[in-house]
């Protein structure tokens, strides 16, 4: 079993229930799933789009990071057709944030997610969920997040909203 972090998204549809049912569809393949409070972040650059709604999840899997990143693909997928009537942005995005302490380098899969330490939508969720997690490079999560600016952050769901 490989404890993992995933980094989920969106910012199209009924961006709520479209969390909840992408947590619902993790713990089909991830096992004893903990979720992040909920996050707001304004959409930056073109600011007349949605503002996105962002979570992290914890979980252990016996999956291989390539089968987890294909079951995330299949998530994405099958939500994003739910309400998004074109092609082009998903309604949930999914992302791999950590896999176990594994650093994952090939075309498909970079891991550490290459933004992570860069991203409060990111690093505050994760810090709920393990501010004392030492990432692969020896970075403190709780140390980074008080590096980054979080002034677009918002929470809009305290620990329990996916339950
Ligand atoms: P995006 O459209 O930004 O979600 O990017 C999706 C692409 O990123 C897919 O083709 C994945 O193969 C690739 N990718 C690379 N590293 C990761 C990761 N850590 N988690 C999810 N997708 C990744």
């Amino acid at each position: 079993m490989t404890n993992v972090f995933l980094g989920i998204g969106g910012n199209l549809g009924d961006r709520r229930a479209t969390m909840r049912r992408a947590v619902a569809e993790i713990r089909a393949v991830v096992e004893d799933v903990r979720v992040s409070s909920l996050y707001e972040t304004a959409a930056w650059g073109v600011t007349d789009q949605p503002s996105f709604l962002n979570a992290v999840v914890r979980g252990r899997t016996e999956l291989k990071a390539l089968e987890l990143l294909e079951a995330m693909q299949a998530i994405e997928n099958q939500l994003g057709r739910v309400r998004t009537q074109h092609w082009g942005p998903r309604a949930i995005d999914i992302d791999i944030l950590l896999y176990g302490s594994d650093v994952i380098d090939v075309p498909r899969l970079k891991v550490p997610h290459p933004y992570m330490a860069q991203r409060g939508f990111v690093l505050r969720p994760l810090a709920d969920l393990a501010a004392g997690l030492t990432l692969p490079d020896g970075s403190l999560v709780g140390e980074l997040l008080t590096t980054i600016d979080q002034d677009d952050l918002r929470q809009v769901e305290g620990l329990g909203w996916a339950d």
